[in-house]
């Protein structure tokens, strides 16, 4: 099976041969890839038709959400052994430092599959055994979804922290946050389903009209919904009908100022999503500051996801296989070989969400 990449100059995905492995050195686990989602990042890598090549490469291996198997292990690595199921993380550090990985600067760190180092979207690759989280078999047909989740379950957890920081231990548990979800794409879900396990009550706002089978998705997990057409971000008391916390996974700036007006008090507005190619626009920013400054906001930009927030997306699958199985089956809307998953890198269909790409069984 061929790897799927990214060449600069050109927005269609390519096929090409996977690169030749050595064994694994000390500290390094052989894996077989079995499944890679397809993410909007990709789709705006190839859109950018600038990729962030690996050094001396041509082109760069797309793929950074990823369910594999393990097939060999080299001396030094004590806690997998061949057979086990394993998920990658995306980010790592290029040199050791007291900070976060999730929270470096650009420039100081590799992203697989996104920023200077190939991705997972090939038969095999090595890793570092500390980059793999194991996967327990009954969470295998969704782990490829851990990923995508881990990106909701930081925005969560960074809004807790910091909530519990300024407002005390106590600070959203009860009553538990209002929770408002803009968008109806894989991270929206990851956010439903985030917020949905920690048995917060959530509403979900998108574009679609009430009856089309994302929206059932959603209420499936027990999201309310607003559409676009009946919703426009104006509760006549906010404290009353508002939202403690908006995950903002549209990207969308108009949607972003617009939701300002309804954010309660002491609200979290988390900021998931943004343009790789942002434009200029008109936007009535004074009144979002109004908001900020008047209800003690807090704006909480958020990117990638720290080893926390891939136990919980872990924990969290595994609790959903149990108590959602249907709609969470549901998320994953294409399955498809490497050769035939090439369109959906450049294009999204209507309703779809996860594309999986299989690599193997
Ligand atoms: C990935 C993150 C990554 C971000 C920025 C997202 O699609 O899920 O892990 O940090 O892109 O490159």
């Amino acid at each position: 099976m061929l790897a799927i990449a990214a060449r600069a100059g050109s927005p269609h995905p390519s096929l090409v041969a996977p690169p030749n492995l050595p064994p694994p050195a000390e500290g390094e686990v052989l894996c077989r890839t079995l499944q890679v989602g397809v993410c909007g990042t990709d789709r705006e890598i190839l859109a950018s038709r600038q990729p962030l090549l690996p050094p001396d490469a041509d082109h760069l291996i797309l793929g950074h959400e990823c369910l594999a198997r393990v097939e060999q292990v080299a001396p030094g690595v004590a806690e997998f052994r061949p057979g086990d199921l394993v998920v990658p993380v995306v980010r790592r550090a290029s040199t050791p430092g007291r900070r976060r990985a999730d929270l470096l600067p650009f420039g100081h760190f590799t992203e697989r599959g996104i920023v200077r180092e190939h991705g997972f979207a090939r038969p095999w690759f090595l890793d570092r055994a500390e980059y793999l989280f194991p996967v327990a078999p009954g969470v295998a047909p969704v782990a490829v979804f851990t990923e995508p989740l881990s990106i909701a379950e930081k925005a969560a957890n960074e809004a807790v922290t910091l909530q519990r920081a300024r407002l005390g231990e106590t600070a959203w548990t009860d009553p538990s946050p209002r929770v408002l979800v803009t968008g109806l794409g894989p991270i929206a879900f990851g956010a439903v389903l985030a917020c949905r396990c920690r048995d917060w009550p959530v509403t979900v706002y998108g574009r679609d009209e009430e009856a089309t089978s994302r929206v059932r998705l959603a209420q499936e997990f027990g999201a309310a919904y607003l559409s676009a057409r009946q919703y426009a971000f104006e509760p006549s008391d906010v404290e009353r009908d508002g939202f403690d916390l908006i995950l903002e996974c549209t990207g969308s700036d108009d949607v972003l100022i617009r939701a300002t007006s309804a954010l309660a008090s002491c609200g979290v507005m988390a900021w998931l999503g943004s343009a790789r190619m942002p434009r200029p626009a008109r936007h009535n920013v004074s009144l979002a500051m109004r908001h900020a400054v008047l209800g003690n906001h807090l704006h909480l930009g958020t990117v990638n996801s720290a080893p926390r927030d891939f136990a919980d997306a872990l924990r969290h699958l595994a609790q959903l296989r149990h108590t959602h199985p249907r709609p969470l089956a549901a998320l994953f809307t294409d399955y498809l070989p490497p050769a035939e998953a090439l369109w959906h890198y450049e294009h999204r269909t209507p309703q779809g969400i996860k594309t999986v790409v299989v690599y193997g069984e």
